[in-house]
C-alpha cells in the first residue's frame, strides 16, 4: 500500500490545498512507495503566516523554555530512530547502516545540543564608552526563517536549519527536496503535538512551485539553501526585492591530494570509499571527486585504491550489509549516466567500475530496477574535462598526477568550486601549507569528510557562503545608552 504524508501547518498535519501529490520512489526497486505534498503558493502563504503569527510568542519565550522544546523534540526523535532511519533508507537510499548508526543518533544529539545554544543565541556584549555611557548589543532574532534543502541527507540538513533558528528565537519555514521528503514529513508528524503550533512549519513540493513563492514572501526574513550552484543562483535573484540574508551551501569540485610521502593505505582508503563511493553513492557536496596524486606513486596508488573498493557491496539501502546504495531517482541516475558515457569520448579512461543498472544484478532481481551505479574511478589526462570541472553528484571520481606541491596547488585550485580538500601527507609543514594555499572552506589533512567539533563548515566561491549557525540565526543590534541626572 503506498503511504501518505502530509505537510506541517500552523500545527496541523494537512494534504496540500491543491489536493496534489507527488510519488515518492524507493530507489532501490524503482518503485513508489508513498506518496507526498504537492504544494503551491497557496500553502506558502499558509505556512508563512503561520510561522509569522508563532514568531511573537516563541522569541518572547525565555531562553531554557525553548530549550525544553528542543529537548522535547530530542527525545521524540530518539523515541522514533528506528522508523525515521527505515523511511529515510527506503525514501531516498541512504543506507541504512548509516541513517540508523550515523544520522539519527546525530540529529537526537543536534536537537539537544541546540537547546544549550538557546542561552548563548541572546548574549550580546556591553562595553563603557565613557563614563557616563554606556554601549551594549542585543542579539535579535530575524523572524522567519526559511530552510530549503536537499535530498541527500534530509534529516540532519533539516535539523541543521531548523534547529539552529528555532534556538535563536525565529520561527521556521522548511522546504524539503521532492525526490526525498518523506523523512523530513514524518518527523513533522511527530513534532506536530511537542512544538507550538507554526513555530516550525514543512511545506513539501517542487522548487518551482512552493519554494519559489516562500523565497519571494516578504514574510520570509532569512533564506538558508542546501543545493545546487544553479539553485543558489536563482534563489540569490528571486530573493532580491528584500534583499533577505542569505545562506548558501551549494555544491563543490573537492581535490583530495595524495603526497608520495603519505600512508598510502590509509589515502587510499580515504580516497575512495570514505570520500567518495560509500555512505550515500557520491551524492555529498563534500565528496572528493578530483583525486590527485603524486606521480612517483601514481601506479602504486592506483592499485592500492583498486584493492580499496573491492569490498563494496552494492544493494538494497535496506539491507545491513549493503555499503554503498543505489543514485537517488532516474533522474539523476540518468545524469551520472550520461557523465559517464560522454567521459571516454573526452579521453577518460575507467581505471575500474562504470556498470550501471541491470547489468550489475541477475536476470529478475528486483534491485535490476533500482538506480546503481558501481564504484568507478576515471584515468584522465588532464583537469579540464566536463568530469572534472562539473559536479557529477555520485560514485564517480577521476585521477590525475602531479609534479610537485605547486602543481598540485595550481590543479587543486583550478576551479570556481571552494567547499572542501583533503590533503594525505607525513610532513607537518607541508600539511600547514597546503591548508593555506587550498581555496576551499574545509581542508582534511590525513583524514576526510569528518565533521565535528564545533568547527564550521561553509563554502567559498561557488560553493557559496554562510552556514547554519545559532549566531547566524541572530542579527546584532547596537545600542548606546547616556546616563543622564
Ligand atoms: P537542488 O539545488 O536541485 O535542490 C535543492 C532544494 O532547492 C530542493 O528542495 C529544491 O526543491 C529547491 N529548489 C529548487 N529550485 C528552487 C527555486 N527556484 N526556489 C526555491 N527552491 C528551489 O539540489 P539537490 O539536487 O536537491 O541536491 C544536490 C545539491 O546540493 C548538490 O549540488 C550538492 O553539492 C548540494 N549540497 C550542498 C551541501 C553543502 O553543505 N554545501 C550539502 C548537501 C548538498
Amino acid at each position: 500500500m503506498v503511504r501518505e504524508f502530509g505537510n506541517l501547518v500552523g500545527g496541523k498535519v494537512l494534504p496540500a490545498a491543491g489536493g496534489a501529490w507527488l510519488d515518492s520512489v524507493n530507489p532501490s526497486t524503482g518503485e513508489a512507495w508513498a506518496r507526498v505534498p504537492r504544494s503551491g503558493a497557496v500553502d506558502a502563504e499558509a505556512a508563512v503566516e503561520a510561522a509569522r503569527s508563532a514568531f511573537p510568542g516563541w522569541a518572547a519565550l525565555p531562553p531554557a523554555r525553548r530549550a525544553m522544546y528542543l529537548k522535547a523534540v530530542a527525545r521524540v526523535v530518539a523515541e522514533h530512530a528506528a522508523e525515521l532511519a527505515e523511511i529515510e533508507a527506503r525514501d531516498n537510499g541512504r543506507i541504512i547502516r548509516d541513517v540508523a548508526g550515523g544520522d539519527l543518533p546525530g540529529v537526537a544529539y543536534m536537537w539537544d545540543a541546540f537547546a544549550g545554544e538557546c542561552d548563548a543565541a541572546v548574549r550580546g556584549m556591553s562595553t563603557q564608552v565613557g563614563p557616563t555611557t554606556v554601549g551594549l548589543t542585543r542579539r535579535e532574532p530575524y523572524g522567519v526563517v526559511l530552510g530549503i534543502i536537499p535530498w541527500n541527507a534530509p534529516l540532519p540538513t533539516l535539523t541543521a536549519k531548523a534547529g539552529a533558528a528555532l534556538a535563536a528565537g525565529n520561527t521556521a519555514v522548511i522546504k524539503p527536496a521532492e525526490q526525498a521528503s518523506a523523512s523530513s514529513l514524518r518527523f513533522a508528524e511527530l513534532v506536530a503535538d511537542v512544538l507550538p503550533p507554526g513555530v516550525l512549519n514543512i511545506v513539501a513540493g517542487l522548487g518551482e512551485e512552493v519554494g519559489d513563492p516562500l523565497v519571494r514572501h516578504a514574510g520570509i526574513d532569512r533564506i538558508s539553501l542546501t543545493g545546487s550552484t544553479a539553485t543558489g543562483q536563482v534563489v540569490t535573484r528571486a530573493s532580491a526585492d528584500h534583499l533577505k540574508p542569505l545562506a548558501l551551501e551549494l555544491g563543490g569540485k573537492s581535490p583530495n591530494i595524495v603526497f608520495a610521502d603519505a600512508d598510502l593505505d590509509a589515502a587510499a582508503v580515504g580516497a575512495t570509499t570514505t570520500a567518495v563511493f560509500t555512505g550515500n553513492a557520491g551524492q555529498v557536496c563534500y565528496a572528493g571527486t578530483r583525486i590527485l596524486v603524486e606521480h612517483s606513486v601514481f601506479d602504486d596508488f592506483v592499485e592500492r585504491m583498486r584493492a580499496a573498493v573491492a569490498g563494496v557491496v552494492l544493494g538494497d539501502a535496506l539491507d545491513p550489509a549493503t555499503t554503498m546504495g543505489p543514485i537517488v531517482s532516474a533522474e539523476q541516475f540518468a545524469r551520472v549516466a550520461g557523465y559517464l558515457d560522454g567521459a571516454a569520448g573526452e579521453g577518460a579512461e575507467a581505471v575500474f567500475g562504470g556498470r550501471r543498472g541491470a547489468a550489475l544484478f541477475p536476470d529478475g532481481s528486483p534491485y535490476a530496477d533500482g538506480y546503481f551505479v558501481e564504484p568507478t574511478l576515471l584515468r584522465v589526462p588532464d583537469n579540464t574535462l566536463r568530469v572534472c570541472r562539473e559536479e557529477i553528484f555520485g560514485p564517480v571520481a577521476v585521477v590525475m598526477p602531479f609534479a610537485d606541491e605547486d602543481d598540485a596547488v595550481r590543479i587543486a585550485n583550478d576551479t570556481g568550486y571552494g567547499l572542501a580538500a583533503g590533503v594525505w601527507t607525513q610532513s607537518l609543514a607541508r600539511a600547514h601549507r597546503m591548508s593555506a594555499a587550498l581555496h576551499a572552506g574545509f581542508v582534511w589533512v590525513n583524514t576526510y569528510r569528518r565533521l565535528g567539533g564545533g568547527l564550521p563548515f561553509a563554502g567559498i566561491g561557488d560553493s557559496g557562503y554562510g552556514h547554519d549557525s545559532v549566531l547566524e540565526n541572530t542579527r546584532e543590534k547596537s545600542v548606546m545608552i547616556e546616563l543622564l541626572g
